[in-house]
């Protein structure tokens, strides 16, 4: 006698669980692809022409690329509230 029963689909209960897995995984990667990219779009702060300093009232904590507490979506590393690149896009 088998495990493997049909649902009377003619697929297994083992058949559905190995898509149901294959699935998953296969969702899983594709977050990860993704979440690599977004970080490898990043550019060098040297690229950015960051600096630490803001220029004048513009500075990366009102700038819309701003990731608190230290990180931007576009240019790489650890980026200071008080900092400033030329990428600088003013929140509104
Ligand atoms: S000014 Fe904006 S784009 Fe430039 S480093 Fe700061 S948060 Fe990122």
């Amino acid at each position: 006698m088998s495990n493997d029963r049909s649902n009377g689909t003619g697929v297994s209960r083992r058949q559905l669980l190995g898509r149901a897995t294959a699935t998953v995984c296969g969702a899983a990667i594709a977050v990860a692809a993704g979440t690599q990219s977004a970080q490898a779009g990043q550019i060098s702060p040297a690229a950015a022409g960051y600096q630490p300093m803001p220029k004048g009232d513009q500075r990366c904590d009102n700038c819309t690329l701003f990731q608190p507490p230290m990180g931007c979506k576009f240019v790489s590393g650890e980026i200071s509230p008080q900092g400033w690149c030329k990428l600088y896009v003013k929140r509104s």
